[in-house]
């Protein structure tokens, strides 16, 4: 498969006036062609930042983002998110209602998007506006065109910003957190939908979410994250069959189960706090809430150990490792 996207080395630092904070700290991943990576982790954890990171909306300064390499289709990231923002990545935002223009009516805003970036006339525009929502099954999209987004619920809102996302035919797609102001059956609708656009776009998709329910739907490869580190990256079925990282398990014992015989385990939540980021625990950033936390976890950062077709970031690999190596 080849990449369509490639990042190494990625940090994103704020200077703020209470000192640095870095989030993402050091990340490295890639994407594939039509495929979905899916970014998890609690609130905290640098996700968002490092979606922000690819489309070039950090805001300089405060913050400065830096890179071995952060490479789209061949182009420097760095240097040419401008120009590649919009129209070969797009971003879907967690509340479309805040993304959208209140006092604008829809059509005129996705017709907007195609004027600005695809140069087209209003009427061409206009055409493919509605061409792209019957395409993506939203139904009486003439009608659509002439309303306020008021008007409509969440869940018909959040569909026309994929549409919007989708006007320009990107190559990549990041969502962030997009059905988490849903309910269950809509967010189950959205998610079909992201599928759905997968096959017939043959688009990339980088899917942001805290829920590993969520995860388990849609994404193809995972990347974990902890307070700014990556902590596992995996497939979705090593992230459930066999996850390696102590805050994996911690965050698979806080989803609840579908098999019946697990239905009645309680739900457990991971001790403590996700830390402040200005100060950081030193070592493993995830120390003072592990259970198996040993001397050296306090001291040193974990690299990264491959395990199986995994890569982990924790010390309880190191011995792992010295094994492969010596059998
Ligand atoms: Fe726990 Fe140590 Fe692994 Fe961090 S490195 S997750 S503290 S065992």
């Amino acid at each position: 498969m080849s990449q369509v996207l490639t990042v190494e080395d990625l940090t994103v630092e704020f200077k703020l006036p209470e000192g640095k904070l870095r989030a993402p700290d050091g990340i490295s991943f890639s994407v594939g062609e039509r495929e979905v990576l899916g970014i998890v982790g609690e609130s905290g954890s640098g996700k968002s930042v490092t979606a922000l990171s690819l489309m070039g909306l950090i805001p300089s300064p405060p913050g400065t983002v830096k890179a071995g390499k952060m490479e789209f289709m061949g182009e420097n990231l760095l240097k040419e998110a401008e120009n590649i923002r919009g129209k070969r990545i797009s971003m879907v935002f967690q509340n479309p209602l805040n993304s959208l223009n209140p006092s604008m009516k829809i059509g005129a805003q996705l017709v907007e998007v195609l004027v600005n970036h695809m140069n087209m006339s209003k009427i061409e525009a206009k055409e493919k506006s509605i061409l792209m929502m019957k395409s993506l099954g939203i139904p009486s999209p003439e009608n659509l065109m002439n309303r306020y987004p008021f008007e409509y619920s969440g869940g018909m809102r959040q569909r026309i910003m994929i549409a919007m996302a989708m006007l320009c035919n990107p190559k990549l797609l990041i969502a962030d957190e997009p059905t988490t102001a849903l309910d269950v059956t809509i967010q189950s609708q959205i998610l079909y939908l992201f599928r759905e656009l997968k096959q017939k776009f043959e688009t990339s998709l980088i899917f942001i979410t805290h829920d590993l329910g969520v995860i388990a739907q849609i994404a193809d490869r995972v990347m974990v994250m902890y307070a700014g580190k990556q902590v596992e990256n995996a497939s979705v079925e090593e992230i459930f069959k066999n996850p390696k990282h102590p805050y994996t398990f911690g965050l698979l014992d806080s989803v609840p189960k579908l098999i019946p015989e697990k239905r009645k385990e309680r739900l457990l939540s991971i001790k403590g706090n996700v830390p402040g980021l200005l100060e950081p625990p030193k070592g493993c950033r995830f120390h003072p809430r592990c259970s198996r936390a040993m001397k050296i976890c306090a001291e040193e950062e974990p690299p990264a150990f491959k395990v199986d077709s995994s890569t982990v970031w924790c010390w309880l690999y190191k011995s792992e490792v010295v094994k492969n190596e010596n059998a």
